[in-house]
């Protein structure tokens, strides 16, 4: 019957739900000691300037290579970090590690680049994590106003209050605020207007379908009319062709980030387009 089937758990897991959670088990027992055996290595992304096409920004993302398992996404392992609060000690690696690369490249003298951080919702809902940001920048040596933390639109949306206040506090520390994935999280405009954040990443979705999708055109040109009446900086994640570039610099887009400019790359390789885009000049 009904009933008894409903006493025995298990018969309401698919295949692909129990696969996913011995894959998720995997994960995370290989998550724990990837800091220590230094798996872990953040890759940058150039943000870029609509205007006139200088690098003006980068985006630290993360990237996991596992000897067995190969590189793993982070579409996939951070919501297993999260899970466990693996994430904690992670992010703290991450923030760290991107700002000490961009008081490193300020001191090579390759230009004052804004570096992106992605911020999850476990370190947002951290309390120490306004303490931990000062710490990280005071000891790096690194003004806060070259650090900009990115919160997805949903996460912001969560408990709406609470992201006022932290976004407050840290805005007040000097550190710029960004939200991240923007037009997927159903944002209200009353919040957006309390959230004291400097800049609106336009969503990939949206991006994507430029060419194709007239709703999608519509919904990229409001965001950007939206943006500059409150007074805030755009970017377009996502970008790979010419003819969305050419777009958004139609709207007035303010920056781009995407496979037609980089790839995220390693550091050293972030470091040579740099010098190169520095020569150019
Ligand atoms: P996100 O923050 O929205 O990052 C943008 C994602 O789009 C990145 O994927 C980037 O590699 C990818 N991307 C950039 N340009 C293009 C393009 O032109 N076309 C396409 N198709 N994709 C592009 P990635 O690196 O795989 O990261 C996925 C997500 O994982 C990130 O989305 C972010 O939510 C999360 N993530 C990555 N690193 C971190 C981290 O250090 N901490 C936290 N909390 N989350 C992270
Ligand atoms: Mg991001
Ligand atoms: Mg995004
Ligand atoms: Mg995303």
């Amino acid at each position: 019957s009904a009933k008894q089937e409903g006493r025995q758990g298990y018969r309401f897991f698919t295949p692909e739900m129990q696969a996913r959670a011995t894959r998720n088990l995997l994960l995370l027992n290989a998550l724990r000691h990837a800091l220590t055996l230094e798996q872990l290595q953040v890759y940058y992304q150039p943000q870029v300037s609509m205007f006139d096409g200088r690098i003006i920004g980068a985006e630290a993302l993360l990237r996991w290579r596992h000897p067995a398992l190969g590189m793993v996404s982070p579409a996939e392992f951070i919501p297993v970090a999260e899970d466990s609060g693996l994430i904690l000690p992670i992010g703290e690696w991450v923030l760290r590690s991107a700002v000490r690369q961009a008081k490193a490249w300020q001191a090579e003298g390759l230009g004052s680049l804004v570096m992106a951080v992605n911020l999850s919702a476990v370190q947002f809902r951290n309390r120490e994590l306004p303490d931990l940001v000062t710490r990280v920048l005071e000891q790096e040596g690194l003004a806060p106003d070259y650090l900009e933390l990115e919160l997805t639109e949903g996460v912001a949306m969560l408990n709406p209050e609470s992201a006022i206040d932290l976004i407050d506090n840290l805005h007040e520390r000097g550190v710029r605020m960004a939200i991240d994935d923007f037009g997927t999280g159903y944002s209200s405009l009353s919040y957006l207007k309390k959230f004291k954040v400097y800049k609106l990443k336009i969503d990939q979705s949206f991006v994507r379908d430029i060419g194709t999708d007239a709703e999608d055109k519509a919904i990229v040109s409001a965001v950007i009319s939206l943006a500059r009446s409150l007074g805030l900086q755009t970017i377009a994640e996502g970008v790979e062709t010419i003819e969305q570039q050419t777009f958004l610099n139609q709207q007035g887009c303010d920056e781009m980030q995407g496979y037609l400019f980089s790839q995220p790359l390693p550091a050293e390789q972030f470091a040579a387009l740099l010098k190169r885009s520095l020569t150019i000049e």
